[in-house]
């Protein structure tokens, strides 16, 4: 059983990240996608939120699992018993970073290898903080993020332009 690990903050999940597990589940048995608590990003949506995100948008993807975690992701790795991380590349400028990243796990934990996976070219310019961006400013995101994402975000930023 080969097992793969997609971490992140999916703050929210978008079509971008959809991609990536998609296609990670042509090349594993079991995707875990794995929703970092990351209190430090001061992330949109609260942790059970993004969770329930994730799961509402891979229901239909038998092989896929979401799932949330704290602490280092090489332990939680170990404790799922996957093999792999995997992370998307949109661009030059996200490689440094998951290049750092990828580097300071293996030192974490060598038998963890982290394999990158491209996605359609034409959510290359997508993330989660340009899609809230425009959601915040009116504009349409329903290309950008499924339906129910879409929904989350209009009545998050209601509550915003409320308070
Ligand atoms: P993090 O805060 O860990 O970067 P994100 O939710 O922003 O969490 O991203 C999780 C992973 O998904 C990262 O590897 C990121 O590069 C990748 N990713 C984000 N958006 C896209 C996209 N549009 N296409 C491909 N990969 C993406």
């Amino acid at each position: 059983m080969r097992t793969v690990i997609y971490p992140g903050s999916f703050d929210p999940l978008t079509n971008g990240h959809l991609d990536v597990i998609q296609r990670a589940t042509k090349l594993f048995d079991r995707v875990i996608v794995a929703v970092a608590k990351n209190e430090s990003k001061n992330p949109l949506f609260t942790l059970e939120e993004r969770l329930d995100l994730v799961t509402e948008a891979v229901k239909h993807l038998p092989s896929v699992e979401a799932d949330s975690f704290g602490g280092l992701l090489v332990d939680y790795v170990e404790s799922r018993s996957a093999q792999a991380i995997v992370r998307g590349l949109r661009a030059i400028s996200d490689f440094e970073f998951e290049f750092q990243l990828a580097l300071m796990n293996r030192k974490l934990n060598e038998r963890v290898e982290t394999i990158f996976m491209m996605p359609k070219d034409t959510y290359t310019f997508l993330s989660s903080r340009i899609v809230k961006e425009i959601a915040r400013l009116g504009g349409d995101v329903s290309a950008f993020v499924p339906a129910h994402v879409q929904k989350a975000l209009m009545s998050h930023l209601v509550v915003e332009s409320e308070a």
